[in-house]
């Protein structure tokens, strides 16, 4: 009816896609938004107003929603993953023409995107697997984008994507075509893990300067706000800076100490851990946070505390540790990507991934910058610890890591992610591991069959039988 078309639209209005739909019409592209339970159309629309009369248009049914944009339509999804997609897919593709596009920029199984590709390519529309990373923040202001999938529609919305994502200075927009299939989703997943072991080696080190170097809140405050000046600089070591100045606003003291010890995890945490067993990669550091302490503590058994530390040299020592541990972490999400493009043929790019973390997302900090150039240095770089910087930087950290780990061995704290981090260096730098006797019992009892350091083939020995 001689109505204007918008450029884009979006269906999904939680938190992320509200806030990634506010951020797209404040770069001046006109969108249709559109959600299941129609209040939230409401509110969206709502806020648009209030934030700067911003070109949001509501649609309470989806027809007219997938009608009121501009073609070929390109449709971003922000629902919860799984079944909701597929339903929501279906929906919105019932109006949908050839050459049309779906975005999920949920955290979605990039499997499962992968099964919606090919399914969409047969009714001729196009579909995109995108990880928005940066949280509510992010998604307003500027997230960490990684689209993989079809690259046609990439190119159709790449104008949108690089003025909607994160800007770093002299480094770009914080969104690079990733790959085919389902690439973004999975690169999204590592980030995820990634970010999760950066909690849990963070979480770590207050441990050991709270329990043995008995720091107090007001202390821990000013060392990870020193910390924040040199090269752990990163939005989390920033963020818990500020954790461990803010009062319990329901009681006396600080609120970091009325926190439940339990965290919640919903699926990428899991399934990162997975990826790294099936595709035998090691990857001790990045997993949920244990539940060591509780059998610590109802086994009677407390910190031993009462040993005479220098504060000083602990706080440094702590540093130390906890940047080489994350050294390893990345060296491990980095490489759990690298073993899926080779299987893949994805063909991926580490050291763009690198760069487009460095804003917007939850792991954003100087330290991906070193990460970009060592895969600039060598883009086949088969680990980071053997990129000459890092391998420098671990060295000269190995003494300080090894007396954190061994103090908190002795002071009965539990420490996986730093002590994992370093049996994995341990075990990485090793010419030769006791695997060859794992091997020899397999072949004992199984006819496992083993290779040999000097001659090429399988062998197969009756060990019993000589035994
Ligand atoms: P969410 O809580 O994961 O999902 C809520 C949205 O899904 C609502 O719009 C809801 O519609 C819709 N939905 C649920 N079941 C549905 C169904 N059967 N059919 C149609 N719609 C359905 O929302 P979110 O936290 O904004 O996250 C959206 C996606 O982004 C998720 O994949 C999440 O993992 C990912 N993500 C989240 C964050 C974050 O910080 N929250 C960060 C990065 C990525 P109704 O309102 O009608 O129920």
């Amino acid at each position: 009816e001689g109505k204007q078309l918008t450029r884009i639209g979006l269906a999904g209005l939680a938190v992320m896609g509200q806030n990634l739909a506010l951020n797209i019409a404040e770069k001046g592209f006109p969108i249709s938004v559109y959600n299941r339970t129609t209040s939230k159309v409401d509110e969206t629309v709502e806020r648009a107003k209030k934030e700067g009369d911003l070109p949001l248009f509501g649609f309470r049914d989806p027809e007219s929603f997938v009608n009121s944009i501009q073609k070929p339509r390109v449709i971003i999804m922000l629902v919860k993953a799984g079944a909701p997609v597929d339903e929501t897919i279906k929906t919105l593709s019932a109006y949908m023409e050839k050459g049309d596009c779906i975005i999920d920029g949920g955290n979605e199984w990039y499997e499962n995107t992968e099964r919606r590709e090919k399914a969409m390519a047969e009714l001729g529309l196009l579909y995109l697997g995108m990880g928005v990373s940066g949280g509510e923040e992010g998604a307003r202001h500027g997230p960490s984008l990684m689209p993989g999938g079809s690259f046609e529609a990439y190119k159709y919305i790449e104008d949108i994507l690089l003025k909607v994502a994160a800007q770093v200075p002299d480094s770009g927009p914080c969104v690079t075509y990733v790959s085919k299939g389902g690439s973004g989703n999975f690169v999204k997943m590592i980030h995820n893990g990634i970010e999760y072991g950066d909690m849990q080696l963070i979480a770590e080190a207050y441990d050991v300067l709270k329990s043995v170097g008995k720091l107090t809140n007001e202390e821990l405050q000013n060392v990870f706000t020193e910390w924040n000046k040199g090269e752990l600089l990163s939005f989390l070591i920033e963020i818990t800076a500020d954790i461990f100045g803010i009062k319990d606003d329901k009681g006396d003291g600080y609120l970091v100490d009325k926190v439940l010890d339990k965290t919640g995890m919903k699926g990428t945490g899991k399934w990162t851990v997975q990826q790294a067993a099936d595709l035998s990669v090691a990857a001790p550091t990045i997993e949920e946070r244990v539940e060591a302490a509780k059998v610590f503590k109802s086994g009677g058994f407390g910190v031993q505390s009462n040993q005479a530390v220098d504060k000083q040299k602990l706080i440094d020592d702590v540093r130390q540790a906890l940047y080489a541990s994350k050294i390893c972490s990345y060296a491990q999400g980095m490489n759990l990507i690298r073993a899926k493009s080779i299987e893949k043929g994805w063909d991926l790019k580490l050291g763009e991934l690198a760069r487009i973390w460095k804003g917007g997302c939850i792991i954003r900090a100087v330290f991906l910058d070193r990460i970009k150039k060592a895969y600039d240095r060598n883009a086949d770089l088969a680990n980071l610890l053997v990129d000459p910087e890092f391998a420098k930087e671990i060295v000269d950290r190995q003494s300080a890591w090894r007396r954190v780990v061994c103090l908190a061995i002795n002071s009965g704290i539990s420490t996986p992610g730093m002590s994992s981090s370093l049996a994995y260096f341990d075990s990485y730098r090793r010419e030769r591991l006791p695997a060859n006797l794992v091997q020899a019992q397999r072949d004992y009892f199984g006819a496992h069959t083993y290779e040999r350091i000097d001659m090429e083939g399988s062998f197969h020995t009756e060990w019993f039988k000589i035994a």
